[in-house]
């Protein structure tokens, strides 16, 4: 697995360091868990439209997915929260697209409400208490 700054990236927003510290050390601890270790993951740092701090896009034949990080935006307690929820998008990248190419736009959008829905229920589960829990007593869950 490669998660890395992507190129063209601008550097981190002054006093932001730290943070785009930690949300690399999430994206690199959720994509092993979710399955992603065979993608490299891009992490670019860069406002994102509306209120959002985190997009993301993806190009699953490839295995590469870019996840654009509004420093500024992000707080730093949701910052596993947001990553879990990126990257379950990225899970369901080809099966969306698929969707989008066969679907009319107005069955799309219905099934895009229903993906974010998904994706947001998945990011809030009681499991992840339970994971961060057991790793934190050393039991190694990120083998
Ligand atoms: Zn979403």
């Amino acid at each position: 697995m490669y998660v890395k700054v992507f190129d063209k990236s601008p550097p981190p927003p002054k006093g932001k360091r730290g943070l785009s510290r930690t949300v690399l050390s999430s994206v690199r601890k959720h994509a092993k868990w979710l399955g992603l270790s065979n993608w490299t993951i891009y992490v670019k740092w860069k406002p994102v439209d509306g209120e959002y701090a985190m997009e993301t896009d993806a190009k699953p034949e490839y295995y590469t997915a870019y996840v654009h990080v509004d420093l500024n935006e992000l707080k730093p307690q949701f910052v596993d929260e947001y990553v879990r929820h990126e990257l379950f998008h990225v899970r369901l990248w080809a099966y969306t697209a698929t969707v989008e190419d066969l679907a009319h736009k107005k069955a799309f959008e219905h099934i895009r409400k229903a993906e974010e829905s998904l994706v947001s229920d998945l990011e809030r589960m009681p499991l992840w208490d339970e994971l961060y829990a057991a790793t934190r007593k050393g039991k190694n869950c990120e083998k």
